[in-house]
């Protein structure tokens, strides 16, 4: 009696142990981020993955516990090529060889690496059953054939110019020319080298920002001096009326100045290329939410509808008779639209159709409230120095907000109440002098600044600075930063002590 209840107790540990050991196995294998299926010795479905399911649309109940065979009707409607499928599986199951197979499964469609290897007995070697892998190679392959067709796209691109640059050199170094053909002849080279410097500038400016390795600056930024400035850029070409119209109480939004000067440059640029006959241009902007939309209208060649949703594609071009002979790289617009990706924000167009002008736009953040406190106001247009000042100042437990420039300094000034100044006196637009005259202007002796910058000052300029209470003037070089900061710092302490 002893002897069967000791018995009994011991098949069922032994059963309990061997039903804890499927259970770890199955979560182990439902764990794995690659399709599993077993196949026993009796071709009976033994596992079947919870990525097995997901890659295959076939759930686990269907096959689970039910003979391999079902494997092929529940698939045959879920794959492309079913014949070859067949027959690629019925070789995997032979004597103990490793069979590898690409198979598809359609809607949604997935292109899928199969790998069929024997599962053997460690003692002896005895064969007991097959285990199957499926592996999701659908978004590498994706990428692989986009990377093929933009090598495709760019060899194109760049053959065109190429072979009318070579074709001219034989033709000039052949034949003897007339001085006005040779003149003729170099005009056509000329353009088409630029052209070909202009497809590789763009063409690595994308790849650099769909890498990631060009990396944006993000920090305030006033858009009324960036369309000033592109607008100033510009000037000097063809002459359109550009008339500007913002908001007067137009937010800092959250932006890589000189990112978004491309942008607009580019915006504004195909804004008068696209409108041969001149014609009035518009910039305006208004606030939506926490969204600031830019807009640039024209009155010139307009869009097509159909041409509207692949205007931001890579190498795109509208192909219509009247802008023939515009040149371009049809990659501004990927450019824009890839920077304004990056910044969040969304670009777009509008055409009423051909002939009735386009307005192309682009969405920036508003700079959220607490983006804007900080101890110290950097006033820099040189972005790796200014994030040098912000760790230095962090070393010295101090925040910072960065300005790019002076018009933004302005801005950020009537938001918040800095604590110290940190200010270069070479910036983009407005300098650094008339900055610190409306600065103390609007906050009074008391805010301890210090300037760094490149400038060679003489004797008068520095005394002029000391007298308006800066305290500290230093030339920019590697150590600047750290010395700005414990300038900074030590001001503070000394306001605390008074
Ligand atoms: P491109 O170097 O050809 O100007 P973009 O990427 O800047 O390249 O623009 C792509 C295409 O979009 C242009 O070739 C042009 O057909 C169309 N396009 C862009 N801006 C305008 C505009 N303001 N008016 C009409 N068509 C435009």
């Amino acid at each position: 009696m002893t002897e069967v209840t000791s018995a009994d107790g011991e098949l069922r540990t032994a059963k309990l142990a061997a039903e804890t050991r499927l259970a770890l196995l199955t979560a182990l294998v439902d764990a794995i981020s690659v399709g599993v299926i077993l196949i026993d010795r009796d071709l009976v479905v033994a596992q079947w993955n919870k990525e097995a399911s997901r890659l295959t649309g076939i759930p686990a109940e269907k096959v689970l516990g039910r003979p391999a065979s079902v494997l092929g009707e529940a698939i045959a409607p879920r794959v492309e090529d079913f014949p070859s499928v067949q027959a690629h599986l019925q070789d995997a199951f032979g004597p103990a060889a490793i069979s590898e197979f690409p198979i598809t499964i359609l809607e949604p469609r997935r292109e899928i690496d199969i790998s069929v290897s024997p599962a053997v007995l460690p003692s002896d070697g005895t064969q007991i059953g097959s285990v199957i892998v499926l592996h999701d190679s659908t978004a590498a392959r994706e990428l692989e054939r986009a990377k093929d067709e933009l090598i495709g796209m760019v060899s194109h691109e760049l053959r065109t110019p190429l072979a009318s640059l070579v074709g001219f050199t034989e033709l000039m170094l052949d034949r003897t020319f007339s001085e006005e053909q040779q003149k003729q002849y170099l005009g056509t080279m000329l353009k088409e080298g630029r052209r070909l410097t202009d497809l590789i500038n763009d063409f690595l400016d994308l790849q650099g920002l769909e890498g990631g390795y060009k990396k944006l600056d993000l920090g305030p930024a006033e858009l009324r001096t960036a369309i000033a400035r592109a607008i100033a850029t510009l000037e000097g070409e063809a002459q359109n009326q550009i008339e500007v119209d913002l908001p007067k109480d137009l937010p800092l939004v959250m932006a890589d100045t000189n990112a978004i000067m491309q942008v607009l440059l580019n915006m504004l640029s195909n804004a008068r290329k696209y409108s041969p006959e001149g014609g009035p241009i518009k910039v305006s902007a208004r606030v939506v939410d926490d969204l600031v939309e830019v807009s640039i209208q024209d009155n010139g060649l307009g869009v097509p509808s159909e041409a509207l949703p692949k205007l931001f594609n890579k190498f795109f071009r509208v192909a219509s008779p009247d802008r023939r002979q515009i040149s371009g790289t049809g990659l501004g617009l990927a450019i824009s639209r890839r920077i304004i990706e990056v910044h969040g924000g969304r670009v777009g167009a509008e055409s009423a159709g051909l002939g009735h002008g386009s307005r192309f736009y682009f969405t920036l953040r508003v700079v959220p409230a607490d983006a804007t406190s900080g101890d110290v106001l950097l006033v820099e247009d040189d972005v790796g120095f200014a994030r040098l000042l912000e760790a230095e100042l962090a070393v010295n437990g101090l925040s910072s907000v960065w300005a790019p420039d002076a018009e933004t300094a302005d801005h950020l000034i009537g938001q918040i109440a800095p604590r110290a100044v940190v200010l270069d006196l070479m910036l983009p637009g407005g300098s650094g002098e008339d900055f610190l005259a409306r600065l103390r202007a609007a906050k009074g002796d008391g805010l301890p600044v210090v300037v760094v910058t490149i400038k060679e000052l003489d004797v008068s300029e520095t005394l002029a600075l000391r007298t308006s209470g800066v305290v500290a003037v230093l030339k920019k070089h590697s150590g600047a930063a750290k010395e700005a900061a414990l300038f900074v710092s030590e001001a503070l302490t000394r306001q605390v002590r008074r």
